[in-house]
């Protein structure tokens, strides 16, 4: 490849957007920092801006953006700042971008990566929020607009990888039997059911094998994150739920599988770290070096697999549940997870209040239609209104 990309990080503050980051400062030649946004921790972000020295950076109001600007106009960058879904919008679809990282965690994240796909982008798809909300639709505007959709979720990166390049024909007709998405199981994999009831935020961002945002890593104990990955893998490759299984793998080190009709079964492994699926995405079909130590399999010793106890895991039925029932079931799922994790967060709930919470909201609505995107984000309010009714009730 030729030209410099030139690329936008969506939410370069978090854990993905610094990977991203990270990779890309290790290739100058071949990608440049067109866009930074952040909506917390600005103070890094104008570190970021120093560092990668972007055309735009993106903030949550003016209030922020006008002291952003001040201290970059300080540091003699002439960065200019925008704010708010709009500006997000703005460097996503912007006509000089040739990449978008959508690493923005949740719902918030939806329209500025929709924004992207509907512009014809290169779009890595770390948010993995916006596809559960929006699937159908999401993967129409892919088609409409000829976007290249690549996953960064580790799994689903793994499970491409695996795919025959045209895997979009459909699963069947290339010979797929079963994609087989590989779990950690995360830190409560193996606590007494009993006391799951006590255990902690502390406890349950402390995950065994990644560091990651605080969202995910709640999703990654209670297992609703393999459940919104069970959803994103239906959309990403046009399978039907009963041909994907979740696999408990312990170690982290495959990051999941396909299994073929003719008994051959395709792996990707690598070391647990964000960095290999981000480089594989950014250069895709090249590969360049991601930063990320070679594994050596002497040191992994051995790889366990296990059924997941979905009595511990009942997330992994919801979702499960909300992708057979379709229309506004998954949104529904996603936005009363987004309330609870947050509720459990700050000490509200339990943990296991998380899954009670969500099938309560999930029961109190019949699943609708969504025909267009104002449909996702009504579904999505009125999860959160049920939510937040239960919340007051407990
Ligand atoms: P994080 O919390 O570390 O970072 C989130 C980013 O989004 C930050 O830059 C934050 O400023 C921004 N943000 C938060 N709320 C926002 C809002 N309302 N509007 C605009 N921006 C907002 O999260 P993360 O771990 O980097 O995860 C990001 C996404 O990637 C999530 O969807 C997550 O599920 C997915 N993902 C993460 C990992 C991982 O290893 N961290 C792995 C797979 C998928
Ligand atoms: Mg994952």
């Amino acid at each position: 490849m030729s030209a410099v990309q030139r690329i936008t990080v969506l939410g370069a503050t978090g854990s993905i957007g610094l990977s991203t980051l990270d990779v890309i400062a290790r290739h100058p030649e071949r990608y440049r920092v067109f866009a930074l946004s952040g909506f917390s921790r600005l103070a890094e972000l104008r570190v970021l801006c120093l560092k990668h020295r972007p055309r735009y950076a993106v903030v949550p109001d003016a209030q922020a953006a006008r002291t952003l600007q001040g201290s970059l106009q300080a540091d003699g960058l002439d960065t200019q700042v925008l704010c708010g879904e709009e500006g997000l919008c703005a460097v996503a679809a912007d006509a000089e971008v040739d990449c978008v990282m959508a690493a923005i965690v949740g719902a918030a994240g939806l329209r500025p990566t929709l924004a992207a796909v509907q512009a014809g982008k290169k779009v890595l798809l770390a948010n993995k929020e916006a596809l559960v909300m929006s699937g159908a639709l999401f993967m129409q505007a892919v088609r409409s607009s000829g976007a290249v959709l690549l996953p960064i979720d580790s799994e689903h990166n793994a499970i491409f990888q695996c795919l025959p390049g045209d895997y979009a024909r459909g699963l069947q007709q290339v010979g797929v039997r079963r994609v087989l998405l590989t779990a950690s199981g995360g830190p409560f994999r193996e606590t007494p059911l009993a006391a799951l009831e006590h255990v902690t935020p502390e406890q349950a961002c402390a995950h065994p094998n990644w560091s990651m945002g605080r969202k995910i890593s709640v999703d990654s104990a209670s297992m609703m994150n393999k459940g919104l990955e069970l959803i994103e893998a239906c959309w990403l490759f046009d399978a039907r739920p009963e041909q994907i299984e979740v696999v408990i793998h312990r170690q982290s080190v495959i990051h999941s599988l396909v299994d073929y009709v003719d008994g051959s079964v395709l792996a990707q492994l690598g070391n647990p770290d964000m960095r290999t699926p981000i480089a594989h995405a950014l250069a895709w079909p090249e590969r360049i070096d991601s930063g990320v130590s070679p594994l050596d399999l002497f040191t992994v010793g051995r790889l366990d697999f296990e059924r997941p106890d979905e009595q511990r895991f009942p997330c992994l039925r919801l979702a499960r549940e909300a992708v057979q029932a379709g229309g506004s079931a998954p949104a529904m799922l996603n936005a009363a997870n987004e309330v609870a994790v947050e509720a459990f967060l700050q000490g509200r709930i339990r943990f296991i209040d998380i899954a009670r919470m969500i099938e309560s909201v999930l029961n109190a609505q019949p699943v609708q239609a969504v025909e267009a995107l104002d449909a996702v984000f009504e579904a999505d309010a009125q999860a959160r209104a049920l939510a937040g009714e239960w919340l007051a009730g407990h």
